[in-house]
């Protein structure tokens, strides 16, 4: 089934707005099995928008709108729509009992006059209740095509994608569609498609489709059978084959884990705390672990240590170190990675130094040079990276980094204890 994405909105038409919207229902359609070969933006005009939606149920099997639904005046993504597949409209008293409801619980206990509006419907249409927003989704089903209607704001749109549209879906998609998520850490999207030359080149069922991300690369492998049992079956022997290509490089199977989480689970796991000592990342690293919820379980300190006098005091890296071997060096990110260990009193630390620019690199130490180290269980590793980029760029990947060195070192740990236990 083809589908096609059309995005309301002259704000997205001015650039005031990212849309970011069609990135994540792109991937969640081709996630389905979907095709997609258009996706729109249009503005807040009823004849332009009427054109967009008419071009689009020619050329598509499912429409799917986003924006206008709101209760104003500028608001035609519904009216639009009906009138170009011929829908009348109708009050729908399930919707308007809703948006009574929704208000009881909103500090504004006045419903505005507008909001009324919102509570009229195509007749005929599947109506998707918004549990986060007054303007419900709306399926509008003629002649073999659909046209999918969704509120705008991402805080509304993502629940009632995954909801009620994602079942939907999959209810009339004529095959069962499955994928699996593969999450690497470690290698470029390049090297992770060299390495799985033979397994992309005249894939048909499942495919894979690779997704770059700032130091990680997502894999997503689909496939699509009668039964879900047989699309397993089919997701199988490819999941397993790359993760035995790529080893530990592989951090999560599970679509909803991310680097950190995955990070937090494996100190949880083997029952460790965990300090970070940052220099270049200021804070971005701790920051990223924090995010998890449980973290507290596991992670003690985060040290800020950003000048030569703060390393010293904080994580009692020596003076010698520093001026022999300068603050961004090996030596010195195993010594805050040691300091951090001891003065968190924590089992593992993680320390980042180097230079994110723009100015402060020189021939020998240019911007972009990162060291990073992990110290557990008295045994420091430690890496030197380069980064390309600019000082977001570079502050973004040597986090990244971090967390998966930090989480390799774990992994080596334990993996290796594990099988001093079975020898
Ligand atoms: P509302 O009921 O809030 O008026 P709506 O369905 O009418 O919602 P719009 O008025 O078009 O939606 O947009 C409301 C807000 O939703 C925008 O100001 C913007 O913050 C967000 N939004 C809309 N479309 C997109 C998009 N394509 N990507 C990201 N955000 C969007």
């Amino acid at each position: 089934m083809v589908a096609e994405l059309i995005s309301v909105g002259t704000e997205l038409l001015l650039g005031n707005i990212v849309n970011t919207n069609t990135r994540y229902l792109a991937e969640k359609c081709a996630a389905l099995g979907l095709s997609m070969y258009h996706q729109v933006t249009v503005g807040d005009n009823r004849d332009r928008l009427a054109d967009t939606v008419r071009t689009a149920l020619q050329r598509a099997d499912i429409v799917i709108l986003t924006g206008g639904l709101g209760p104003t005046e500028d608001d035609l993504t519904k009216e639009v729509c009906s009138e170009v597949m011929g829908f009348s409209l109708v009050e729908d008293p399930h919707t308007r009992k809703r948006i009574e409801k929704y208000f009881e619980n909103n500090i504004y206990k006045e419903i505005p006059e507008n909001n009324w509006k919102q509570a009229i419907v195509p007749d005929g249409a599947i109506v998707l209740d918004n549990d986060n927003g007054t303007a419900p989704g709306l399926i509008l089903e003629k002649d073999g095509k659909r046209a999918i209607l969704l509120p705008g704001p991402p805080g509304e749109l993502y629940p009632l994608f995954e909801k009620k549209v994602v079942p939907y879906l999959q209810k009339i998609q004529p095959e069962v569609i499955l994928s699996q998520m593969v999450k690497i850490c470690g290698y470029g999207e390049s090297q992770v498609e060299d390495k799985l030359l033979d397994l992309i080149d005249g894939q048909t069922n499942p495919t894979i489709a690779t997704y770059a991300k700032t130091g990680e690369v997502h894999l997503r492998i689909t496939a699509r059978a009668k039964e879900p049992e047989e699309a397993k079956k089919l997701l199988k022997p490819v999941v397993k084959e790359i993760k035995n290509r790529f080893a530990e490089a592989v951090y999560t199977t599970k679509e909803e884990e991310s680097l950190e989480e995955a990070v937090v689970r494996l100190l949880v796991k083997y029952d460790l705390t965990a300090a970070t000592a940052e220099s270049c990342t200021g804070g971005l690293l701790a920051g990223r672990i924090v995010n998890v919820p449980g973290a507290s379980e596991v992670f003690k300190e985060g040290f800020i240590t950003y000048s030569n006098k703060a390393k010293r005091k904080r994580l009692d890296v020596s003076k010698s170190t520093l001026k022999k071997y300068g603050a961004v060096s090996e030596q010195t990110a195993k010594e805050m990675a040691a300091g951090g260990v001891f003065a968190a009193d924590a089992d593992v630390c993680v320390s980042v130094t180097g230079i994110a620019g723009p100015d402060g690199g020189t021939e020998e130490k240019p911007v972009g040079l990162v060291y990073m180290a992990c110290y557990l269980k008295d045994k420091v590793s430690v890496e030197c990276w380069h980064f390309k980029g600019n000082r977001e760029k570079i502050r973004e990947q040597a986090v990244v980094k971090a967390l998966d060195l930090l989480r390799r070192s774990i992994l080596q740990n334990y993996q290796k204890e594990k099988s001093k236990d079975k020898g």
